[in-house]
């Protein structure tokens, strides 16, 4: 299991639900076992739906959203932004940025700089009376030129 999943997390759901004040309910625990039974995950609702009747859940995509929110808001997920309404929920809480894979529609961690260090300087300094909370970037991605028409050449 990667270390930045909260620790130990999947030895015990029941007990890490209701550490992070949540009621350890079937769903719930069908639905953390799914998004943190298998190491490191970026999830949208929609997706873990599927998963989710695929195992045989039966849920409404309106549970697994409410149930993915809870977990935001007892600080099991982190939610990413993407274009429009696009979400997902994030298991690595540690401080990190995106690449959006146009292609896929994924998005897939940025490997951090070395040591750790920041990936991102020069920023513009805030107004005096405010501090960066957060910096999230994302990153797009597609194919490059030569290898789209590569990929079109007939065999
Ligand atoms: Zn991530």
């Amino acid at each position: 299991m990667p270390s930045h999943l909260p620790p130990g997390i999947c030895e015990n759901l029941p007990r890490t639900l209701r550490l992070h004040g949540l009621r350890p309910t079937k769903q719930r625990l069908a639905l953390a076992q799914m998004i943190f039974g298998q190491g490191h995950r970026h999830i949208a609702a929609e997706d873990l739906h599927k998963e989710a009747v695929h195992n045989g859940l039966e849920l409404s995509l309106a549970t697994v959203y409410n149930s993915l929110h809870c977990f935001h808001e007892a600080g099991l997920l982190r939610i990413i932004i993407g274009e429009g309404s696009k979400r997902w929920f994030d298991t690595n809480l540690s401080d990190h940025h995106h690449f959006y894979l146009e292609e896929t529609r994924r998005i897939i961690d940025v490997p951090a700089g070395q040591n750790g260090a920041p990936l991102i300087s020069n920023l513009p300094p805030p107004p005096e009376d405010m501090e960066i909370a957060q910096i999230d970037l994302m990153i797009k991605l597609r194919r490059k030129a030569a290898a789209n028409s590569r990929k079109a050449e007939p065999k």
